[in-house]
C-alpha cells in the first residue's frame, strides 16, 4: 500500500468528475450528449494574441523567464489595474504571472495561511477553494448563501464568521459557479469588515469582463490604500480571452506579498511558459482589440444565456435567479425529491444532458449549468431538461 501524505489523503477528489467522465464516455461511445459542464469557453483564441505568441517561439522566447513574469507584462498588467480597475499607484513590483489563475489562487493563499489558520469561503464555492486551503494547512470555514439572499453573503455574516484565527476570507465576483455579481456598495461593505478584523482577502477576478445587463465589476482593491493593503486579487486570461490552455494567471497584491508569492512560485513551478506571456503581453498592450474580441463574445454569451435562463424558469420544479456575470446559470432543483448528485447521474444516464451537481460546490439542491455552448446543444439540452423533469413530477 502507498504511504501517502497528509495532503495527499486529505484533498477530495472533485465530485463533478465522475459525472463528467461519464459524460466523456457517453460521447465517445458515440452518444449525443448534452454537454453543460464546460468551465471555458467555446471560442477560439483570438487570432492577433495566437500570432504574438507565434512570433515569439519563432524568435526563440522559449527559454526560462524570470519567476514572476517577464517585466513588460507585469508592467502593463500593473498599468491596466490603474487604468481600468482604478487601483492606486500599482507597480510592476505587485504583480506576478502563474501558470493560470488557479495556481495564483493556491500561491496567494500559501503565501497568507499557515497550519491551523482559518479561511473563510462563502458557498456556493468553487470547488478548489477548500482543497487548497487544506493543502495549505488551513482550515476551510464556510458560510452560505442561498438563492434566497442573491447568492451574496451579507457584513453580518461575515463578521460572525472571524475568530481570532481567521487570516483570510475569499470573495469571488462574478462568481463560479453562480454567475452572481456583487454591487460597489456590497463590496465596500465586506471589505470594511476584512479591513477592521485585520484579515486578508483573496478576490478571485477571473470573471470580471464578462458581465452582462450592464452591471460593473468593481475591484476591493480600488476601494481605499486601506484596502489595497488588504486584498490579493487574483485573475487571469483564461476566461476573458478564451485562453484556457494558455495556463497564464495573474497575481496583484500588496508588494510584500507579492514578494513571498514570488519566492514560492521561484521554488514550485518556476515561470509561466515564456512564449505564452507574449501572447498574454499582446492582449494587454492591444486594449481596443482585446475588448473588441471580448464584446464579440459577450454578445453571444448573453443570447445564450436569457435563452437558458428562460427555458429553466419555464420548468415547473426549477428555480434560476437571473445571473449577471461569468457564463454559468445556478438553478434550484431541490423540488424534484432527488438530490443534485442523484439527479445528475440519472439526466446523464436516461437524457443524456450533463450539469454539474451543487453539491461539490458547496450547494446542494442547485446544479451548475455552463452556456459555454453552442445554441443548439442549448436548445436540445432544454428540451430534454424539460421531459425529464416532467417525468420526476
Ligand atoms: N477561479 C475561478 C472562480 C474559476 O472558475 C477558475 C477556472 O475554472 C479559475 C479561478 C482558474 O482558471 P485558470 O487556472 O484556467 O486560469
Amino acid at each position: 500500500e502507498a504511504k501517502l501524505s497528509t495532503w495527499a489523503r486529505n484533498i477530495t477528489p472533485s465530485p463533478t468528475l465522475a459525472v463528467d467522465a461519464k459524460a466523456k464516455e457517453l460521447k465517445a461511445a458515440g452518444e449525443d450528449v448534452c454537454g453543460f459542464g464546460a468551465g471555458e469557453p467555446d471560442f477560439d483564441t483570438p487570432e492577433f494574441i495566437k500570432e504574438a505568441c507565434a512570433k515569439a517561439l519563432a524568435e526563440g522566447k522559449t527559454k526560462y523567464a524570470p519567476a514572476p513574469g517577464i517585466p513588460d507584462l507585469r508592467a502593463a498588467i500593473a498599468e491596466k489595474y490603474v487604468r481600468d480597475n482604478k487601483v492606486e499607484g500599482v507597480e510592476p513590483s505587485q504583480v506576478v504571472v502563474s501558470p493560470g489563475g488557479k495556481y495564483s489562487c493556491s500561491l496567494a493563499i500559501m503565501a497568507v495561511v499557515s497550519p491551523g489558520d482559518e479561511v473563510i469561503i462563502p458557498a456556493p464555492f468553487w470547488v478548489s477553494y477548500p482543497e487548497m486551503v487544506k493543502l495549505a494547512g488551513g482550515t476551510p470555514k464556510t458560510i452560505f448563501a442561498g438563492k434566497e439572499s442573491e447568492f451574496k453573503i451579507t457584513p453580518e455574516q461575515l463578521r460572525e464568521a472571524i475568530t481570532p484565527k481567521t487570516r483570510l476570507v475569499v470573495l469571488n465576483s462574478p462568481s463560479n459557479p453562480t454567475g452572481t455579481v456583487y454591487t460597489r456598495d456590497e463590496l465596500e461593505a465586506l471589505t470594511q469588515v476584512a479591513i477592521e478584523a485585520g484579515i486578508y482577502i483573496m478576490s478571485d477576478e477571473i470573471y470580471e469582463y464578462l458581465l452582462y445587463d450592464g452591471v460593473e465589476h468593481v475591484s476591493p482593491a480600488s476601494f481605499s490604500k486601506e484596502a489595497a493593503d488588504s486584498v490579493i486579487t487574483v485573475a487571469g486570461f483564461s476566461k476573458t480571452f478564451s485562453m484556457t490552455g494558455w495556463r497564464l494567471g495573474t497575481l496583484m497584491a500588496p508588494a510584500p506579498i507579492a514578494k513571498a508569492v514570488a519566492s514560492i512560485q521561484s521554488q514550485t513551478s518556476s515561470n509561466a511558459t515564456t512564449f505564452a506571456q507574449y501572447g498574454a503581453l499582446a492582449a494587454m498592450q492591444q486594449w481596443d482589440k482585446s475588448m473588441e474580441a471580448v464584446k464579440g463574445m459577450l454578445e453571444v454569451f448573453d443570447r445564450r444565456r436569457l435563452f437558458l435562463l428562460e427555458g429553466l424558469n419555464a420548468i415547473d420544479g426549477i428555480e434560476c435567479a437571473r445571473a449577471q456575470g461569468a457564463f454559468y446559470l445556478f438553478p434550484k432543483m431541490d423540488a424534484f425529491g432527488l438530490s443534485a448528485h442523484d439527479f445528475a447521474s440519472k439526466i446523464l444516464e436516461e437524457e443524456k444532458v450533463a450539469v454539474v451537481p451543487g453539491e461539490g460546490f458547496g450547494a446542494p439542491g442547485y446544479m451548475r449549468l455552463s452556456y459555454a455552448t453552442s445554441d443548439e446543444v442549448i436548445e436540445k439540452g432544454l428540451e430534454r431538461l424539460t421531459r425529464f423533469c416532467s417525468k420526476l413530477g
